[in-house]
């Protein structure tokens, strides 16, 4: 340990030395002041933890050096000496924070008692010190890690629920009054079977404190709220290893059981759309193969060309596939170049009659008088006209109507596609440009599809600033109109026709 510093501020000499001589070799390094002045400089020069000082001085006396020190080092201990001690000095001194007093004549083993105390007196003072700021460093520490805790159980998405041994909830944060629906009020304070009543959730924190372990379970909608929840259950141990209670984490799981529905639903309707289609063509192949020879060759045509329809079908299906999954990721680059509307909708509609006429369904096209080009992806806007168009003669019954019809109004263009088809209902209207979302029921039981079409027609609108609109009604059809903004109005320039895209 380092020398205790001591001051003796005194003007004998005599008692300097004197004191200086009782505390030798006893872990003071003791320094020499004549009178008060001398004192108060090397007090500001140094750090003395004990002044010996005399009262009477010459000059600044012992109680103006003992007011400055209260004021300046309040932490220094002074222990007064006077050589006319009487005692009411010594009190008045003492009132004034001198932590002792020695009386001349004093022997060197009274000087180094007195001496031993303050420097005890210091030594606790510093521990108390010591252990004050540890202790309120550590309450520092527990409000902070409090607060971390709290800000943690508060943002949590997930529902956590806390019980005592005896399955008394004794915290929860907010998540868990919307998670679990809770109604009770207060849910602190009551049972956890009183709020949650599913008996297989109380079994579960039971299980979770008799076993200590952790348990897992599922519940689904309807057992503790309208959303599929997955539960952990901890229980909580003291030091001693004893259980205290549990803590019960819910999280909603709602969302991966739809995907992994939806995905399952996927795997099936694209097995099945790959399945049946694959299986005529095989079929026909087989047909073509033994039979050919014999039928008519006017038949085999007929077989071939509906091979290939077949086969188109299915590119079609597996294109649609693709692009939305290339659209999702971000990574399709569109080649934006001029092209001439009417040409587009003219490679559509050939090949749309064909099916058309097969089921006896009315087309009629109605396109505007002006030729107009917009700037856009030549195949990605065939694709999605041609989901429109074909969708609007998958979903009208045989011997309805088609009509497609196209205007030009206000720097836009507008494709108009109408049916007198099945129509949609009203509730499932918002739905039909979701990702696999399918209208089910008896009218369309028997329409193959992905439910991916206008998921991606909607892409690929967006895509070149355009929009679409639909209206309908359950049994009288669907008009869908998709706009996009022109290049230019041929009639104005017809100059523009030449340099535009021509694809067939
Ligand atoms: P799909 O491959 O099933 O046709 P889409 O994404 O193209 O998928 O369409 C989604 C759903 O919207 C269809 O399953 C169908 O129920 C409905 N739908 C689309 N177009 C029409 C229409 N013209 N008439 C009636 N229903 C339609």
């Amino acid at each position: 340990m380092k020398d205790i510093r001591v001051l003796i501020i005194d003007d004998e000499e005599v008692i300097r030395e004197g004191v200086q001589r009782a505390l030798r070799g006893r872990g003071y390094n003791v320094a020499k002041a004549e009178n008060g002045e001398k004192g108060i400089e090397m007090l500001q020069e140094d750090d003395y933890k004990i002044v010996l000082l005399d009262l009477m001085m010459p000059g600044i006396d012992g109680f103006g050096v003992l007011e400055w020190i209260k004021e300046n080092r309040p932490a220094i201990e002074v222990v007064v000496i006077t050589g006319f001690a009487t005692v009411s000095k010594a009190v008045s001194a003492m009132k004034q924070g001198a932590f002792d007093f020695v009386g001349k004549p004093f022997t060197p083993d009274y000087i180094r008692i007195v001496v031993g105390r303050a420097t005890e007196r210091i030594q606790l003072e510093e521990e108390a010190k010591r252990l004050r700021e540890e202790h309120s460093l550590s309450l520092t520490a527990i409000e902070n890690e409090q607060s971390r805790l709290k800000t943690v159980f508060g943002c949590m998405v997930e529902a956590v629920v806390i019980t005592d041994k005896q399955s008394i909830v004794v915290h929860h944060n907010p998540a868990a009054i919307k998670i679990l629906e809770i109604q009770t009020d207060p849910f602190i304070g009551k049972l956890f079977s009183h709020s949650i009543l599913d008996d297989s959730a109380s079994s579960m924190v039971q299980q979770a404190m008799e076993k200590s372990v952790v348990v897992t379970r599922d519940f689904p909608p309807g057992a503790i709220s309208r959303k599929y929840l997955r539960a952990h259950c901890a229980p909580v141990t003291a030091e001693n290893g004893k259980v205290i209670g549990s803590v019960t984490v819910f999280e909603d799981i709602s969302t991966h059981k739809e995907i992994d529905r939806m995905k399952s639903d996927f795997v099936a309707m694209v097995a099945h759309e790959l399945k049946s289609p694959l299986a005529s063509i095989e079929q026909m192949i087989y047909a073509l193969q033994v039979g050919c020879k014999y039928e008519a060759e006017q038949a085999c045509n007929k077989m071939h060309t509906r091979m290939t329809i077949r086969t188109k079908d299915l590119l079609q299906m597996i294109d649609n596939l693709l692009n939305l999954s290339k659209m999702e990721s971000g990574t399709v680059e569109f080649q934006l170049e001029p092209v001439r509307g009417h040409e587009i909708l003219d490679t559509i509609l050939d090949i749309i009659s064909h099916q058309t006429e097969s089921r006896q369904i009315e087309l009629s096209y109605e396109p505007c008088e002006e030729d107009w080009i917009f700037n856009v992806d030549y195949d990605h806007i065939r694709t999605a006209f041609m989901n429109i168009i074909s969708n609007a003669v998958k979903y009208t019954p045989d011997g309805g109507k088609v009509t497609i019809s196209t205007n030009v109004k206000g720097g836009f263009v507008n494709l108009v596609v109408k049916d007198s088809g099945i129509g949609i209902s009203q509730d499932d209207l918002p739905h039909i440009f979701d990702r696999f979302f399918r209208v089910k029921g008896k009218a369309t039981r028997h329409i193959t599809g992905s439910g991916l079409g206008l998921s991606l027609v909607k892409e690929v609108v967006e895509a070149h600033q355009g929009y679409i609109d639909v209206q309908s009604e359950l049994e009288k059809g669907t008009t869908f109109t998709l706009s996009f903004p022109i290049l230019m109005n041929t009639t104005d320039s017809p100059e523009a026709l030449d340099s535009a895209a021509v694809k067939t």
